[in-house]
């Protein structure tokens, strides 16, 4: 299939799709080692944490579970508001669950300190996080992640799940968009 999108969008191809799938398969089989035995929920954040949910899920055992929330940490802009609201709350009852969330990036790491807070409060076994990226020189609250891909540069990046407004979520990579591009959103 040819790609539906063209190089010269981007200033900077960040994390590429291979960089993404080798990563996976390491953080899969962490995974797979540490809950061996134990019935896993994995927690989906949307939209941003879509392709990698997809993609780490596909790695793990089949009985593996997934749910949704959707939370709202950020206005329409670019920058962290700090206040974070459920737009959409879990199906799931987390009563004695191992939950693990799935975050595409922590920025501040606001929403993450607020969701950890939220799902442990309500009667989780274990509650962990797996972010595909984080950059670290923008993080205001220390989260602990078990399971990381990749430290980025404080950017703003777009694809794989990212968007800028809306858009770009479908790119097999990580990338910086040039400025000409949001020029046009
Ligand atoms: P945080 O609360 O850690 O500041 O980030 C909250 C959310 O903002 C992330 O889950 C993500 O959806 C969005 N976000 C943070 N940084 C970026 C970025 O560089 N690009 C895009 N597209 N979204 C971001
Ligand atoms: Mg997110
Ligand atoms: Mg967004």
């Amino acid at each position: 299939m040819e790609p539906q999108y063209d190089m010269d969008d981007f200033t900077k191809v960040i994390v590429t799709e291979n960089e993404i799938r080798r990563k996976l398969d390491e953080i899969a089989a962490k995974v797979r080692d540490d809950y061996e035995g134990k019935e896993l929920l994995l927690v989906g954040v949307l939209k941003g944490a879509v392709m990698v949910m997809a993609d780490l899920a596909r790695r793990l055992p089949p009985r593996v579970q997934m749910d949704w929330m959707a939370v709202s940490s950020y206005g329409s802009g670019t920058k962290s508001s700090g206040v974070v609201r459920i737009l959409k709350d879990l199906d799931a009852d987390l009563t004695g669950r191992h939950v693990l969330i799935v975050e595409d990036i922590i920025d501040s790491g606001i929403t993450l300190h607020w969701l950890l807070g939220n799902l442990r409060s309500r009667g989780a076994a274990s509650v962990e996080v797996a972010a595909l990226l984080r950059k670290p020189d923008a993080v205001q609250v220390d989260i602990p992640v078990q399971y990381l891909g990749f430290d980025i540069p404080n950017e703003f990046v777009v694809g794989y799940g990212l968007d800028y407004a809306e858009h770009y979520r479908t790119l097999p990579f990580v990338a910086i968009l040039k400025p000409e591009v949001y020029g046009d959103n």
